[in-house]
């Protein structure tokens, strides 16, 4: 069983992933992304990227059913690609265009109970692949939009509270790290955020 990894104790939710190679293809990879999907269904996610279970390889997963129960707008892509009616793998993802502006709360497994507005494109194309390398693209407006562009992030080792300003960060962090150490089990403090915060790509 996988491990959700969280902000800021887990190193892994800054490093860029790298791309899936062509050996890599195949039945494997297919049972990798399974088991996320199990853990993001168990943590009650719409969606999760590989550093969030601690791989560092371009690929995450959506809950395409419950994300289109809340999708108001555009939203093109082949339902075949749905494994059990709902779930879809994404390897190798790539934009093709993103344009436009929109700004909504976003919150993210790995940063329990934060929930945030954050500014994103309001329509994106993206090409990416399954996990037996066919190549597909998905045109999206709203949430959909919003939810490739933050799993996108995770494989870059951005967070959306990356988008926040220092002072909009302090306030929310005390409450956070103290309702994290109960989560993880050990004191979280501001000394874990610095050290994370220093990974981060200039
Ligand atoms: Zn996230």
């Amino acid at each position: 069983m996988l491990e959700l990894k969280y902000f800021p104790v887990d190193p892994v939710l800054r490093e860029k992933a790298k791309k899936v190679e062509d050996s890599e293809f195949g039945k494997k990879l297919d049972e990798t992304l399974n088991d996320m999907i199990k853990l993001m269904v168990e943590k009650k996610g719409l969606g999760l990227a590989a550093n969030q279970a601690g791989f560092t390889k371009r690929f995450f997963v959506l809950d395409m059913k419950a994300l289109k129960e809340r999708q108001v707008g555009h939203l093109k892509f082949d339902k075949d690609l749905l494994d059990e009616g709902r779930y879809l793998k994404i390897v190798n993802p790539e934009f093709i265009e993103k344009q436009g502006e929109m700004v909504s709360e976003e919150g993210c497994l790995s940063i329990p109970g934060v929930y945030k507005k954050v500014k994103r494109y309001s329509f994106v194309i993206l090409k990416g692949y399954t996990p037996y390398k066919e190549e597909f693209i998905i045109e999206a407006e709203g949430i959909v939009a919003k939810a490739l562009q933050h799993e996108f992030d995770h494989l870059q080792g951005t967070l959306f509270i990356d988008y926040l300003s220092p002072l909009q960060k302090r306030m929310f962090l005390p409450k956070y790290l103290k309702n994290l150490s109960k989560i993880v089990g050990r004191k979280v403090t501001f000394l874990d955020v610095s050290r994370f915060e220093s990974l981060k790509k200039k």
